[in-house]
This record gives structure tokens, C-alpha cells and sequence, in this order.
């Protein structure tokens, strides 16, 4: 088979954004900064920060890496006992400053800052509407819609003027809001993407995953509920559920992948449930051999699963390097397998003459998975055998995750036995649907799985096609691959 894919693209999942919010602490903006250090693996492009001292909000940010943007300089600018911060992949809007999170406007409610981790599958069709009606965007990102709407309404109180621009957005939002004096929480009612509540003494913090809260010493209290809006400010906290009843779709994937396995979401443990994923994938996919290696770091977690309950012992036959930065100089002369060298080294003697387990989260467009095999196989590995985590991923995700078109994704268009001879591996086995929800057991109902089955829980739009980030999956000819179906 041919290597239909070029070679431009990450072959790999993007993360979406990471969003962290803090009230009552007088070291506010220095604990977002924390925060937003460990949520780092949920997006690498652009990092934000604004904090209020109870009359002015202020804000920083900046494109890059969260510690390359915030220095103790900078952070000084950020006074007050209230936060919030994000750290950003581009799913919606161009990867440019102006897209850039915290966004923060000044409107007849006061200043707000707003931090969103998701996608609004309405934002094109309301964004239209507004802008009809005389709004100016500053951004591409969808998320400056809710801003928009909030601005507009007549609401008499800040947290109604909230409640009724969130209830006309459809899609994936986890968002931590900032007014002058309160810290908002907003979940949408399908509870797409994770947001939690932790304490840290007098002061409440909100964050994408658990590993933001350990660092900084806070304790889990509880998920932000589904259709929760939560206010926290001087009075306490105080909990509205403005939204109908809906049915959940938390993302799946945040377990195979995205989050940080020392993290819970969605009140499990990433590596638990990770490291369940490979002992049933062991089960349903059984081979002979020496080896259990993972391909670092994503595939750890499920390589421990298996290596556990297959008997064949773990080995880290691949090393990672884990200083690789975004850019690296390419030598003009040709060096076999340089692109997956420059961040994963094979042990000779590990893999020479040995029958080799490769175990991976997920295979995108399959041209990494083969570099990492023929990097295997070079360096003495008798035998190949890949194990994927995941069931193959046929379809796109339009709540916040960047996964490739349709078209590029290899599971949608090619069977199994002929991935496995574009990967050159000796035998490819993937986790099943089935074997993926029982790793989440009781709460299988509460999962998206729709980028493993083409049945998305919240229908978009037609008109949706021409929206920024939606656009990026269509096919060439600008049509939705695949029709959505409401659940
Ligand atoms: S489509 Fe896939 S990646 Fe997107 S929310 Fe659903 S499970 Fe997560």
C-alpha cells in the first residue's frame, strides 16, 4: 500500500485546552501560574492569565509554553485574590495571539475574562447573527460568542446575564469565568470535557484535571456537575442548573489519552482505568511473545494493563527524549527514521532478536506507528506486534478535540489487515468498543465513544460545514464526511 499521507501533519491527537481558576487567595495569578504548569499537556500554542483585586481585572498573554511566557516580573502585574487561566491548542480559530485565553472584555456588566475548554458546534450560526446585528470580533475563537452574548443581555445581575448567554450555546464548554469579585464555573450539560472543584484552605480552585490541584496542595472536593453554573464569590458558593435535562457524553478519550494518568476525571483515575484498557485489551488481543515495550509516554499506562495480564514481562525499549521543542533544525543530509529519532530512541538490547509487543493509545494516519516499527524492527526485533488502546478511530470530533478529516484518518478508510501492512508490523490488534466501556463499567451510558462510532450525542448545524474548525474536517469536496446523527 502506498503512503497515501504526507508527512506535514502531527500524527497524533492534539489536546484541546486546559482551564484553571482560583478564588480567595492572595497569591492568586502565582497559584494560576502553577496551575497552569501542570495542566501544560492540554495545550502548547498560548497561555493566559487575568486576576482581579475586587476592582480592576488585568490580564497576560502570550503564544508558548507557560513557563517561557510567566516570569515573577510579569506575574507581579497580576495583583488580587482572584484568578483565572488557560493554556490553549487551537480546535477553533487560528493558533495567533488574538485567539489567545483568558479573553477579557469591558461591557455595561463591568470587565469579564472568560476560559474555555471545548467547542461550540453553534458558534458559526450565532456569530453570523451577531455580527448582522453590528458585533465586531476580535477573534476567530469561538468562544468570544458567549462574550458577545453576555455583553448583550439585559439581564439586571452578572450571573443572569451568564445563565442566558451560555444557555444559547450548543457543543463541548468547560469554562472559568472572572468578574471583578467572583470566580465562575460553567459546565454544559452533556459534560463533554472535565472541570473540577478543589479547596485550598479558605480559597476554591477550579481546573480541567486533578493534577493542577496536587501540585499547588489544594483537595478535591467534586466535579462541577453537568449544567452546573457555579458562582463562587464573597457570599460562598452558589450553584445554578439553568439547563434542561440532557444526556451525558463525557469524552472517552480523555481517558485513552488526553489527560495526565496521575489525574482524575470524571471522579475515576486516568491510570486506572488507562491501565484496565490494556489488561482487557491483553484479553482480546493475545499474542506470543518476549516483550511488552511502550511507545512513551502515551502508551504506558495500557503496556502495564497488558504486560500484567498477559505474563510477558514490560520493557521500556523506547526511550524518549523529553526536551524536543516544537522546531528543530533538520540535517540536509538524510538520516533514516530522523523524525521519530529526535524524540524516541530504540534499546538494542531490549528488542534485538526478540518477539515485540508495541503498545499504543491510539493510531491517527498510521505514518508515525510505521517509522516507530521499522525503528524496532531496525534495531533487531524479530518479530512486531502492534496493540492499540482504543477501538480505530473512524470519525471526527467536533467537541473540542483536533482530530484530522475523515479522510485522513486511516481506520476510516482502510480495513484492518491492510493497516497492518501499511504499519509493516507482524500482527495489529485494537481494543474494542465494547472492551473500551467496560473499562468505565457503570457509567458506560455517561461516555462519548462517537470518534469510534460515528454517532455524535449533539447533532450540529448544516451550516455548521463553513465553521472554522468544523471546516478542517471536511473532505475536499466541503462536505461533512459523515452526516451526524443525534443520539
Ligand atoms: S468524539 Fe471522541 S474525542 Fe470527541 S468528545 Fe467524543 S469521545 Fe471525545
Amino acid at each position: 500500500m502506498q503512503d497515501q499521507f504526507p508527512d506535514t501533519f502531527p500524527d497524533k491527537f492534539k489536546d484541546e485546552c486546559g482551564v484553571f481558576g482560583i478564588f480567595g487567595h492572595p497569591e492568586a495569578a502565582n497559584m494560576t501560574y502553577l496551575g497552569l504548569y501542570a495542566l501544560q499537556h492540554r495545550g502548547q500554542e498560548s497561555a493566559g492569565i487575568a486576576a482581579s483585586d475586587g476592582g480592576q481585572v488585568r490580564i497576560s498573554r502570550d503564544m508558548g509554553y507557560v513557563a517561557d511566557i510567566f516570569d515573577g516580573e510579569a506575574l507581579s502585574h497580576l495583583p488580587g485574590p482572584i484568578a483565572i487561566g488557560h493554556v490553549r491548542y487551537s480546535t477553533a480559530g487560528e493558533s495567533k495571539l488574538s485567539n489567545a485565553q483568558p479573553i477579557l472584555i469591558d461591557c455595561a456588566h463591568g470587565q469579564i475574562a472568560i476560559c474555555h475548554n471545548g467547542n461550540l458546534v453553534n458558534a458559526r450560526e450565532l456569530r453570523d447573527e451577531l455580527v448582522s446585528q453590528g458585533s465586531i470580533f476580535q477573534s476567530g475563537s469561538d468562544t468570544e460568542v458567549i462574550l458577545h452574548l453576555y455583553a448583550r443581555s439585559r439581564a439586571q445581575s452578572i450571573e443572569d446575564a451568564i445563565v442566558e448567554s451560555v444557555s444559547q450555546v450548543q457543543g463541548a464548554f468547560s469554562l472559568a469565568i472572572l468578574t471583578r469579585d467572583r470566580l465562575i464555573a460553567v459546565r454544559d450539560p452533556h459534560g463533554f470535557r472535565p472541570l473540577a472543584l478543589g479547596r485550598l484552605g479558605d480559597a476554591y480552585v477550579v481546573c480541567s484535571e486533578t493534577c493542577a490541584m496536587d501540585l499547588i496542595g489544594a483537595t478535591y472536593e467534586r466535579d462541577i456537575a453537568p449544567g452546573e453554573v457555579l458562582v463562587i464569590s464573597a457570599d460562598g458558593l452558589r450553584s445554578i442548573r439553568p439547563f434542561p435535562p440532557a444526556p451525558l457524553a463525557q469524552c472517552i478519550f480523555e481517558h485513552v489519552y488526553f489527560a495526565r494518568p496521575d489525574s482524575y476525571v470524571f471522579g475515576r483515575s486516568v491510570n486506572e482505568v488507562r491501565t484496565e484498557l490494556g489488561r482487557i485489551l491483553a484479553r482480546e488481543q493475545p499474542i506470543a511473545a518476549d516483550v511488552v515495550v511502550p511507545v512513551p509516554d502515551s502508551g504506558v499506562c495500557a503496556a502495564m494493563g497488558f504486560a500484567d495480564e498477559s505474563g510477558v514481562p514490560l520493557r521500556m525499549g523506547l526511550i524518549r527524549n523529553h526536551y524536543v521543542g516544537r522546531t528543530f533544525i533538520q540535517p540536509q543530509q538524510s538520516i533514516r527514521h530522523f523524525g521519530v529519532k529526535v524524540k524516541l530512541n530504540p534499546v538494542r538490547s531490549i528488542l534485538d532478536g526478540r518477539r515485540v509487543i508495541l503498545v499504543d493509545d491510539s493510531i491517527v494516519r498510521g505514518t508515525t506507528s510505521r517509522k516507530i516499527v521499522r525503528m524496532v524492527r531496525a534495531a533487531g526485533a524479530k518479530e512486531v506486534h502492534v496493540r492499540i488502546s482504543c477501538p480505530p478511530t473512524i470519525s471526527p470530533c467536533f467537541y473540542g478535540v483536533d482530530t484530522p478529516r475523515k479522510s485522513e484518518l486511516i481506520a476510516a478508510t482502510h480495513t484492518l489487515e491492510e493497516i497492518r501492512e501499511f504499519l509493516e508490523a507482524d500482527s495489529l490488534g485494537y481494543l474494542s468498543l465494547e472492551g473500551l466501556l467496560s473499562a468505565v463499567q457503570s457509567e458506560r451510558q455517561s461516555y462519548c465513544s462517537s470518534c469510534y462510532s460515528g454517532i455524535y450525542p449533539v447533532a450540529f448545524p448544516r451550516d455548521e460545514a463553513t465553521y472554522l474548525q468544523l471546516a478542517l474536517k471536511l473532505d475536499k469536496l466541503g462536505r461533512v464526511d459523515k452526516e451526524p446523527v443525534a443520539k
